[in-house]
């Protein structure tokens, strides 16, 4: 649970008042205080929606859950070279957010792979604190915006390396004095990485503290193919109706990165769960569920209807009769004991 805030080893620094926390703490507390009023989590991978009817089923690896409505916030991953040294040393200098790890590489030389949006505003958040920025980008111009490009061009610090992509990343372990270290699974840092040039593949090794890989997110979101309508200009994010977290299908909404491919900082995808929860509610009022008043009524009038035709009355699934009132939805093979 946290997705890209929990990867975060460093401090949060972009999220109003704020300080000397992390990324897992931050997550941490949010739960908490979801918890706090009655949020209840089940750690499980969904891998399918059914919504064919009301209540949606939310198939997961072990269950089925019901609901009435969906608030879709699985994030998205940053894409990965999938380059020798890569993973091993993540937290070692193999970064994906500038803006969360940067820092770490104060008055240092390090290197921003891509040439898109991203890559600039790495390249351009680094150049702040670090010795010299070297982007490095597969083509012979980027795919950015003028302006981000012409910025990062123009920048006395960032200097670009074309037709060049990163075969290997390299490192070594930090020198430690302690006896019982393992020296097989130490956590590497990197020192450099190996350049091939797309032209003539000529190699050569390029000195560097940090690597950051912009190229690119991909959105976890694959389980809605078919279930709600996808952004045409942006592969994976979900659309969504005006300037809402609404999507295509009704009762299912969309919060944070699933849906932003601009922004997707963790305050502006806190704000957007807000929206969702909003939209969320109104639209479960407005389907006569959740709000008390509407439910009473038409509990009353089902029963008045039973009483008059012999009908069972309250056979029909109420997510709020299961969850003792408080809204939640519930698994199918809970209800089985209710
Ligand atoms: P992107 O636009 O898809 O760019 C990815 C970059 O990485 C491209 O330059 C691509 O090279 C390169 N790349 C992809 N796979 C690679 C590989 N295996 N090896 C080497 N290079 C590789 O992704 P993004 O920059 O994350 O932006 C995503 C979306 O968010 C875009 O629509 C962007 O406009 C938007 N965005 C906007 C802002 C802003 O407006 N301030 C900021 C960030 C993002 P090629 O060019 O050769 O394909």
């Amino acid at each position: 649970m946290g997705g890209q805030l929990q990867g975060k080893g460093v401090d949060v620094e972009n999220y109003p008042g704020l300080a000397n926390v992390t990324g897992p703490e931050v997550v941490a507390a949010m739960r908490e205080q979801a918890a706090s009023f009655g949020a209840v989590f089940e750690c499980e991978k969904v891998v399918k929606v059914d919504t064919s009817k009301r209540p949606f089923k939310i198939h997961t690896n072990s269950t089925i859950i019901l609901s009435h409505s969906i608030i879709v916030a699985t994030g998205a991953e940053s894409n990965w070279m999938d380059i020798p040294g890569e993973y091993e040393m993540r937290g070692g200098g193999v970064s994906s957010c500038a803006i969360c790890d940067g820092a770490a590489f104060y008055q240092k030389d390090v290197v921003v792979i891509g040439g898109g949006d991203s890559a600039m505003e790495e390249a351009l958040v680094l150049a702040r604190t670090s010795k010299a920025v070297t982007v490095v980008h597969r083509r012979d111009e980027f795919r950015a915006s003028k302006v981000l490009a012409q910025r990062v061009m123009e920048h006395p610090s960032i200097k670009i390396k074309w037709n060049t992509v990163v075969k290997k990343i390299v490192g070594e372990a930090a020198p430690s004095d302690a006896e019982d270290v393992d020296l097989d699974n130490q956590q590497k840092f990197v020192t450099g990485v190996v350049l091939s040039d797309t032209e003539t593949g000529e190699e050569s090794t390029y000195a560097t503290s940090a690597v950051f890989v912009a190229i690119g997110h991909t959105p976890t979101t694959s389980f809605l193919e078919n279930i709600v309508d996808f952004d045409e200009e942006h592969a994976g994010y979900i659309e969504t109706i005006a300037s809402s977290t609404r999507t295509s299908t009704p009762g299912i909404f969309a919060a944070g990165d699933v849906s932003d491919a601009i922004y997707r900082q963790a305050v502006t995808s806190a704000g957007s769960g807000a929206a969702a929860a909003l939209d969320a509610e109104r639209w479960l009022s407005e389907e006569g569920l959740g709000n008390e008043q509407a439910e009473f009524e038409a509990e009353l009038l089902a029963e008045l209807m039973a009483d008059d035709i012999g009908m069972n009355a309250g056979s029909g699934y109420n997510a709020y009769d299961d969850a003792g009132g408080r809204g939640n939805g519930v698994k199918e093979s809970a209800r089985v004991d209710l």
